[in-house]
C-alpha cells in the first residue's frame, strides 16, 4: 500500500489523537512522521487523555525501565476504556514489534499492537479496528525506508531530524535494536536530498541525519556511496547552514570521515560516539569491535584535526562481570578524553540478546554508585570545560524561547552547547554571536553582539 491518501471521504475519522512517545530521536522522528500522516487523514492532534478518540504510545525497548513506564501508562488506561469503550489504545514501535501479540494477553485493552516497520500504515490500521474490531496486530518486516513527510509538521521550525538508514546490523552482545528495528536499510542520497531540500523550503536551517549506526551509511546501496558522500552532497544544498549526525560507532568511524567533517563547512564539529565503557575485555564481551586505546588515539586524532570538535559518549555501568578494575577504567576514559557530555546507562538484560545469556552478576547498588560517580565526574568535565568559554564569542542557531524561562532565547553552538540569552523575536532562525559571561555544566549564558 502506497502513503498516499486511500480513504474516502466517507471514511476520514476526524477524530482526536493523543500521542506519547518514550525513548530515543529516532523514536521521536517516527512520532513526527505518524502525526504528519495522521493529520492529513484528518486527525486532531491532542494533548489530554481525557480528549482523545485515539490513544498511541510510541514506545522503546533498550532497558526494561522503558518498558516498565509503558506498561505502567498502559495500565492505567483499563479505566479510561471502561468509561469509553470507543475510545482505541495503540502500542507502537520496539516494545511493540519485541513483545507482538503478548501484550493484547498482559493488556486486553489494548486495540493495536503496530512494529516498528509498519507505523507509515496507522491511519489504514486505525481504520481496520474501526470497521473489523479491536486485537490488530502488525509487526510484519515490511522493509519501509521512505516515509512520506508532511514538512510543515515539525516540532521545530529551525531544525529537523532526517533518518538516513533504518535498523542495525551491529549487535553489540547488550543491545536489542537490532532485533526490535531490524537489519540496516539505508535509503539513498537522492531521496534524503530531496526531503532535506524540501524542508529547507520550508523555512528548516539545520538537519540532523539519523541512523543507529550511522558510519556504516551506504552499505547495500548501489555505487558504494558513503557518509561521507551524503554529507557532500548536503553540504551544497542552498539555504541549509547547519549539519548534523548521530550515532557514530568507534569501529565504523574513520579518518577519512574526520578529513570530510573538516573540509565541510556546514557540517558541525561535534560527534556522539558512544564509548561504552573503558575496560578492554568488557568492551570484547560487549561485542565493540575497538579497544579504549584505539578509541582513545582515534580521538586524539580527530583533535589534531579538528582542534575545537566536541565529543560526547554513552556509558554502561555494571555489564556482568564488571569490576572495580574494569570499573576504574571507565573512569579513567573519561578523565582522559573530557567528553563534552555523556548518557550514563545502569546495565539492563535484555531477553534474546547474547549477554542475556550471562549471569547479571553486578548488584543494583553498585550499579547504581556507579552510575553515580561517572555522573558526578562528568558534571565536574563539563562545567570546567564551559568555564573555558566565558569571555569567548560562540555562534548560536536561535531556535526560540528558552524552556527555563520563555523571556529568554535559546539556541545551539555548532559544538552543540545550550545558549541561553536576552534577545528579540527576530534573532530567532537566525545565526548570531553571543559573548559569554556565565556557565553551567549544562547551559551557556551570554549576550548577543550589538544587543543592549
Ligand atoms: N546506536 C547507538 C550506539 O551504538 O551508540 C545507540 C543505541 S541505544 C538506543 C542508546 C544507548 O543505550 C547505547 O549507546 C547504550 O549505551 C545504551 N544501551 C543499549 N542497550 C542497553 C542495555 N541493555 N542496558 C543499558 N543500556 C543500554
Ligand atoms: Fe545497539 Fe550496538 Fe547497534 Fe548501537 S551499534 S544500536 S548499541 S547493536
Amino acid at each position: 500500500m502506497s502513503n498516499s491518501s486511500h480513504f474516502t471521504n466517507k471514511d476520514r475519522q476526524y477524530k482526536a489523537v493523543f500521542f506519547e512517545t518514550f525513548g530515543c530521536q529516532m523514536n521521536k522522528l517516527d512520532a513526527e512522521l505518524s502525526l504528519g500522516l495522521l493529520q492529513e487523514e484528518g486527525y486532531r492532534i491532542v494533548d489530554k487523555v481525557d480528549e482523545a478518540d485515539v490513544i498511541l504510545f510510541n514506545t522503546c525497548s533498550v532497558r526494561q525501565h522503558a518498558e516498565d513506564k509503558v506498561y505502567s501508562h498502559l495500565g492505567a488506561l483499563k479505566t479510561v476504556k471502561k468509561r469509553n469503550p470507543e475510545v482505541i489504545v495503540g502500542v507502537l514501535g520496539c516494545m511493540a514489534q519485541k513483545d507482538g501479540e503478548s501484550i493484547f494477553k498482559r493488556m486486553p485493552h489494548v486495540d493495536l499492537v503496530c512494529g516498528t516497520r509498519m507505523f507509515s500504515r496507522l491511519p489504514e490500521l486505525l481504520l481496520n479496528i474501526k470497521n473489523h474490531g479491536s486485537h490488530v496486530l502488525a509487526v510484519d518486516e515490511d522493509q519501509i525506508v521512505n516515509v512520506k513527510r508532511a514538512v510543515t509538521f515539525r516540532p521545530n521550525f529551525y531544525q529537523a531530524f532526517v533518518t538516513v538508514m533504518r535498523g542495525c546490523d551491529n549487535f553489540c552482545s547488550y543491545c536489542i535494536v537490532p532485533y526490535v528495528r531490524g537489519r540496516e536499510i539505508s535509503r539513498t542520497i537522492a531521496d534524503i536530498k530531496e526531503e532535506a531540500q524540501a524542508l529547507v523550503s520550508n523555512g528548516c536551517k539545520e538537519v540532523t541525519l539519523l541512523g543507529q549506526n550511522i558510519n556504516s551509511y551506504g552499505k547495500g546501496l548501489a555505487g558504494g556511496v558513503t557518509l561521507g558522500d551524503l554529507l557532500s552532497q548536503l553540504n551544497d544544498i542552498d539555504g541549509l547552514e547547519r549539519i548534523r549526525f548521530v550515532t557514530s560507532h568507534p569501529a565504523d568511524m574513520s579518518r577519512d570521515l574526520i578529513r570530510t567533517i573538516n573540509r565541510l563547512e556546514k557540517v558541525c564539529k561535534h560527534l556522539h560516539m558512544p564509548a561504552q565503557s573503558g575496560s578492554d575485555q568488557i568492551l570484547e564481551r560487549m561485542r565493540r569491535g575497538y579497544t579504549a586505546g584505539y578509541y582513545r588515539d582515534f580521538i586524539s586524532y580527530a583533535r589534531e584535526l579538528i582542534p575545537h570538535i566536541s565529543v560526547a559518549s554513552d556509558f554502561i555501568v555494571g555489564f556482568p562481570g564488571e569490576t572495580d578494575e574494569d570499573f576504574q577504567k571507565t573512569v579513567q576514559l573519561m578523565e582522559d578524553v573530557r567528553f563534552q557530555n555523556c548518557f550514563i546507562f545502569k546495565y539492563s538484560p535484555r531477553t534474546g540478546t547474547k549477554a542475556a545469556d550471562l549471569e547479571d552478576d553486578v548488584i543494583d547498588e553498585v550499579k547504581r554508585a556507579r552510575n553515580k560517580k561517572l555522573l558526578e565526574l562528568q558534571k565536574g568535565i563539563s562545567l570546567e570545560e564551559n568555564k573555558k568559554l566565558i569571555g569567548t564569542k560562540v555562534q548560536v542557531l536561535v531556535e526560540g524561547g528558552s524552556k527555563s524561562d520563555p523571556n529568554r532565547l535559546s539556541g545551539r553552538t555548532r559544538q552543540n552547547h545550550i545558549v541561553v540569552f536576552n534577545g528579540s523575536q527576530d534573532m530567532v532562525g537566525r545565526q548570531i554571536d553571543v559573548m559569554i559571561h556565565e556557565v553551567t555544566d549544562l547551559t551557556l549564558f551570554g549576550k548577543p553582539e550589538n544587543y543592549s
